[in-house]
């Protein structure tokens, strides 16, 4: 499976997935324009053949631009029905959802939900193909009973690492926000991200660390909690960007997909 990261952080977040037959857009944070440009800096068009929009959770980070990338690509949306009752998608706008713990199909890729806590209701995503296995987990307040085992078995995993606790809290930030950022319905820090990486029983091929915050992190503290965590067990590990694209060694990708 593909994996191309369009952008990841509070400023809009999307990610493309292709299987062999499949493409699934998830989350649609970024404007459809900054969706074009993204994949135009990677050499690419946008994709015209996708499947479904997946949205993970209602906040805008997230959501705010599904309608517009439904309709253009004239695809369902898909999400829980607790955040499709919370997003406001346009009437033309087909919007399948699907039950959280209860695998769907879309094309040849199995996704599996698993809830999360946060402000607002929100699944981690597992998505299956004959050949590999992406998960992904953002927008978490604390690492939930269940999770550690749910993304067991990812070959990829796109891990939320968001803010360093001591950056937080002398940050810029409001008290109520850095509250709710810090608290267990908020965002996962680096110390949390890595503890679910060390308590995985086999650690993934390759882990992308996401949603890092641009006020209360850097990309060398969550590289170094999660390196701490992994040991040397030759993870490769890299950092999503909130404003660059991220493609994920599409030759490899490609040299799984033919069994080689
Ligand atoms: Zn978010
Ligand atoms: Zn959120």
């Amino acid at each position: 499976m593909r994996v191309t990261i369009l952008g990841s952080g509070s400023e809009g977040n999307a990610l493309l997935l292709e299987s062999r037959t499949t493409s699934v857009l998830v989350d649609a944070g970024l404007s459809h324009r900054k969706l074009v440009q993204r994949f135009a800096a990677i050499g690419r068009g946008a994709p015209k053949d996708v499947s479904a929009v997946i949205v993970t959770h209602s906040h805008t980070d997230h959501a705010a631009h599904a309608s517009t990338y439904a309709r253009r690509l004239g695809c369902p949306v898909r999400a829980s029905e607790a955040t499709l009752q919370s997003i406001r998608l346009r009437t033309s706008v087909e919007a399948e959802p699907f039950t959280v713990g209860r695998r769907f199909m879309v094309g040849d890729i199995a996704i599996h939900s698993h809830a999360l806590p946060h402000d607002a209701p929100q699944v981690a995503l597992r998505f299956e193909t004959k050949v590999t296995t992406v998960g992904l987990a953002t927008d978490l307040g604390h690492v939930p009973k269940g999770l550690t085992r749910f993304l067991g078995e990812c070959e990829t995993l796109l891990l939320e690492s968001n803010h360093d606790p001591d950056m937080l809290e002398a940050g810029p930030y409001p008290e109520m926000l850095k509250r709710r950022v810090g608290g267990s319905l908020g965002h996962l820090s680096n110390g949390q991200a890595g503890d679910l990486l060390a308590g995985m029983a086999h650690a993934p091929k390759r882990v992308v660390l996401m949603h890092l915050s641009e006020t209360n992190n850097s990309p060398r503290l969550a590289r170094n909690s999660a390196e701490a965590a992994l040991g040397h067990q030759g993870t490769e590990l890299l950092l999503a960007q909130q404003h660059q694209p991220l493609e994920l060694d599409p030759a490899r990708d490609q040299q799984l997909q033919l069994g080689i």
